[in-house]
């Protein structure tokens, strides 16, 4: 297997992936998606709102901003414990991290919350972004809320996700026959991704631009001789994961990685106890 860093930043990783099925990188993209715990509020108790916006509105939108969870499956107890704790109202403080928040409308003018006045109860669990507008206050109207965040699994609700994104695409396979192209460049014209260039009276490829072919095959079809083909190359892919900022992506990998290890085990062991391997 091969795996090749094609982008990386804080929040993004893009991989070419080679020599791996297709239902190998499919389990992990969807173990990073669904089964890697991340903090998220689930409950929140509404002391005042007065603003224009419902609880379940506002309660929403503070579920949906992504928490620091770096070292929150070390401190807090599992998200199947905390569920039941949660359902009870019992937040405690080994499932739970409290996040407290209390504005007012100005005298004058208008007041924007923002995620970074959620005050928390753990400096390890705080919002990744300080500059998410949650409501508007104007003279009168008032917020006052104690919000829980507990640890969640993607499969559960999307908020406890530490993705915002995690695709697959095929890397094209592109052939072009020079001797029946007779370089009208119809399909450089068609083709929206920049993918073709003419050199020497040829079509050929654009390398830089292969990955960015949405298989989309308008150069096949514009091309009178038929001489271009697209299909995609056998077991090579690109993964693109989209960060929400909860886990660092060699955080999320890890854990994704070891919680696929940790299925396949209990599955092997099921097949031992009920005797059909040994
Ligand atoms: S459309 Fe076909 S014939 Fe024309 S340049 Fe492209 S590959 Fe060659
Ligand atoms: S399939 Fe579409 S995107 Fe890919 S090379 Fe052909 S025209 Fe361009």
């Amino acid at each position: 297997m091969n795996i090749e860093i094609l982008e990386k930043t804080p929040f993004t990783l893009k991989l070419y992936v080679k020599d791996l099925p297709i239902h190998v990188l499919n389990a992990i993209r969807r173990a990073v998606m669904s089964e890697v715990p991340v903090m998220a509020i689930d409950y929140v108790i509404f002391i005042e709102n007065s603003s224009v916006f419902y609880d379940e509105y506002i309660a929403h939108r503070l579920g949906l901003i992504p928490l620091t969870s770096e070292n929150a499956s070390d401190k807090y107890k599992s998200p199947e414990e905390c569920a039941e704790a949660g359902e009870k109202k019992v937040f405690s403080t080994d499932c739970f991290v409290k996040l407290d928040l209390e504005a007012e409308g100005p005298e004058n003018g208008m007041l924007t919350i923002y995620s970074r006045d959620l005050a928390s109860s753990d400096s390890d669990v705080k919002p990744v972004f300080d500059n998410i507008p949650l409501a508007k206050l104007v003279k009168g109207q008032k917020i006052k809320l104690e919000a829980f965040a507990r640890l969640g699994r993607g499969k559960e609700h999307i908020k406890w996700s530490p993705v915002s994104a995690a695709t697959h695409k095929y890397v094209p396979n592109i052939i072009i026959n020079s001797e029946n192209c007779n370089g009208c460049g119809k399909c450089i014209d068609a083709c929206p991704r920049g993918v073709l260039k003419l050199v020497d009276g040829k079509a050929v490829i654009n390398e830089s631009n292969l990955l960015l072919c949405s298989f989309c095959r308008l150069c096949e079809q514009v091309c009178e001789p038929r001489a271009i083909r697209v299909s995609h190359r056998e077991d090579e892919y690109v993964l693109y994961l989209d960060f929400t900022g909860a886990l660092s992506p060699r955080k999320t990998l890890i854990e994704a990685s070891n919680i696929l290890i940790k299925k396949l085990d209990e599955f092997e062991e099921k097949l031992k106890n009920l005797g059909v391997i040994q």
